[in-house]
């Protein structure tokens, strides 16, 4: 399972931008460094990516504290 959408999911991102995230920001804006630096100031400093829908309707929620990062550190 891909990391990102694994702690994507305990971090309580939904799951629409969970999709999003691995298929076009990923394959198609993150690489493109116009592309992303626009669509990062329309999402906001919300903490994680969401996808377009919700950054229509403006809705965010709230980043919970994800296990995984710290058992990486400790390794
Ligand atoms: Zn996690
Ligand atoms: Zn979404």
């Amino acid at each position: 399972m891909n990391p990102h959408v694994e702690c994507g999911r305990h971090s309580g991102i939904p799951e629409c931008c969970i999709q999003w995230f691995v298929t076009a920001w990923s394959n198609y804006v993150y690489i493109n460094s116009d592309l992303r630096n626009k669509y990062l100031l329309v999402n906001d400093n919300v903490g994680y990516i969401r996808c377009p829908t919700c950054i229509a309707n403006r809705s965010v929620i709230k980043i919970k504290e994800c296990d995984c990062y710290v058992e990486e550190k400790e390794n």
